[in-house]
């Protein structure tokens, strides 16, 4: 099953990818998580899109996506969390499929009001070695600034500052959100409501993944 989790930064699309990977058995493919982790390995250049709230460009985005989808571990299927974000990518990611005899089945496409996503990005903290997310409004850590899973800091994303929040859903709107009417078009977009808690919003999706997707 091929799986594309769209929507605004901040309205739930990491923590839902992570319950449906663990349901059905398919990757995660965060494209924002590969980038933040490419710049703790070293790469540099990605810094001036990533933590300003910019997009990176997308023959970088599209190349990483490439080599993703070869691995071993998608030939059952993925989840897409943050790709694509442009329709160069849409139409990137339709071919690169088309040649592996595949396609997307469903788009499902998360709102929640914007007041909402302000408020959960501005209370996110992440795991600064494994990379697990809280949030002190709703998923709190067990003792502060420490990690449930490794014992480490709790650290606030560069890109979750008041500032770059506004950037990145501006960004949002100006360049990802023409997906929507994409992916509409071809009959494969979902909406679903993500002001709910996460498992109420994820007991939703598999309906809605029981009802549109044979081969779940
Ligand atoms: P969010 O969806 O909450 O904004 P992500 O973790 O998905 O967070 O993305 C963080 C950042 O990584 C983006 O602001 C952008 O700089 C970069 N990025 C991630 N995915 C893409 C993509 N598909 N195209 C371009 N840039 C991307």
């Amino acid at each position: 099953m091929q799986l594309i989790i769209f929507g605004s930064p901040g309205v739930g699309k990491g923590t839902l990818s992570d319950m449906l990977a663990e349901k059905y058995k398919i990757p995660h493919i965060s494209t924002g998580d590969i980038f933040r982790n490419e710049i703790k390995s070293g790469n540099s250049e990605l810094i001036q899109y990533v933590e300003k709230g910019l997009l990176v460009p997308d023959m970088v985005v599209n190349k990483v996506v490439e080599k993703a989808l070869k691995q071993e571990n998608c030939r059952n299927g993925f989840i897409f969390d943050g790709y694509p974000r442009t329709i160069d990518q849409a139409e990137f990611l339709e071919n690169t499929l088309w040649k592996l005899r595949k396609s997307i089945d469903l788009v499902l496409n998360l709102v929640a009001p914007e007041e909402t996503i302000i408020k959960r990005l501005g209370a996110r903290r992440n795991c600064s070695k494994c990379g697990a997310v809280f949030n002190l409004a709703t998923i709190k850590p067990k003792k502060n600034g420490i990690c449930d899973n490794c014992g480490s800091a709790l650290a606030q994303r560069k890109d979750d500052e008041p500032e770059t929040v506004r950037k990145r859903i501006l960004v949002y709107r100006r360049e990802t959100s023409a997906l929507i009417g994409y992916y509409k078009n071809k009959k494969i977009l979902v909406d679903i409501n993500s002001s709910k808690k996460p498992k109420e919003v994820f007991d939703a999706v598999v309906k809605v993944i029981k009802a549109n997707v044979k081969k779940e």
